[in-house]
């Protein structure tokens, strides 16, 4: 919203005007954001609305919020909305990446298993001294994501490994991913969902599967997720997708998401969804809980 040159001119503007006169009145909020179109699903607001900020927090959302400001961005015709959460990402590959993604107003990310047990330190110290809150997965495959496919050989897929790097990550790694696909896993995919399961299962934390052309269908995946999990790319094309033959939504996946796995869209940048998949679906009311976008710095 306002990059560090602005506010620095903004602080020297504040400045000059105090040394003219002598007795200035403080101004009544730090920042106004103008006439923007303020989205808030928390408290189900969109409309136009000024936002005032004060001391680093939110001191109003009025129609027209009254007192001076040391600064004001004029919003109008623009899409005012809290920071962004963003599920899944691969912002915690490089030091790079998380201010790129607070330009998009990603203001909390989730690396979504770039690194495994034997690269998510460096994955958790670039959480760490990113701008904004960063957390991650840890990959239940050791190497992490590869391009030859992570859990070919399921030795890879190591349940201690995993559970030291969650033990000495704790304020950063908050769950487990494993990538199913088949050519990521080939039919080790229960498996190594498996083991995901036993690597969290100590901590308490969930487990994201990345679906779409796996081995086994969803019927046998699905089962092996807790309350709290989560499915990513969720309307990924066929086999071995949510739709059967027909189109028709598997009973398996409402019955999924009725018992407390979570759905996530999971855009990415190549086969992760198609639109006929995401038509049949929405038309039979499965929509996403979040919308993530698998995001990379290549993408
Ligand atoms: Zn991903």
């Amino acid at each position: 919203m306002m990059n560090r040159r602005q506010l620095l001119c903004a602080g020297a503007a504040g400045a000059t005007l105090l040394g003219r006169i002598p007795i200035a009145r403080a101004a009544t909020y730090d920042l106004i954001i103008r006439g923007g179109r303020v989205i808030d699903p928390s408290v189900g607001l969109d409309a136009a609305r000024d936002v005032a900020i004060a001391g680093g927090r939110i001191a109003a959302v009025e129609a027209n919020v009254a007192g001076d400001a040391a600064a004001t961005i004029d919003a109008s015709g623009k899409l005012v909305a809290p920071g962004l959460i963003d599920i899944h990402t691969h912002a915690g590959r490089s030091k790079e990446g998380p201010p790129l993604a607070l330009q998009d107003g990603v203001t909390g990310w989730v690396d979504a298993g770039s690194g495994g047990a034997d690269n998510i330190d460096q994955i958790a110290a670039v959480a760490r001294g990113a701008p904004q809150i960063g957390r991650a997965l840890v990959n239940i495959s050791r190497v992490g994501v590869v391009p030859g496919g992570e859990l070919n050989d399921i030795n890879r897929a190591n349940v201690a490994l995993a559970q030291g790097a969650i033990a000495r990550n704790r304020d950063v790694v908050i769950g487990v991913k494993a990538r199913l696909s088949q050519n990521v896993a080939g039919t080790n995919d229960l498996e190594a969902l498996r083991r995901a399961q036993e690597a969290a299962a100590p901590f308490n934390l969930p487990v994201m599967i990345h679906i779409g052309q796996s081995y086994s269908p969803m019927r046998a995946i699905l089962p092996l997720l807790k309350r709290g999990d989560i499915v990513t790319h969720m309307y990924a094309p066929t086999p071995n997708g949510i739709l059967d033959d027909q189109g028709r939504l598997f009973p398996d996946v409402t019955a999924a998401r009725r018992r407390g796995v979570l759905f996530d869209f999971g855009n990415g940048t190549l086969d992760h969804f198609d639109w006929a998949t995401v038509e049949r679906a929405t038309k039979q009311g499965f929509w996403p809980d979040t919308i993530s976008t698998d995001w990379n710095v290549m993408s």
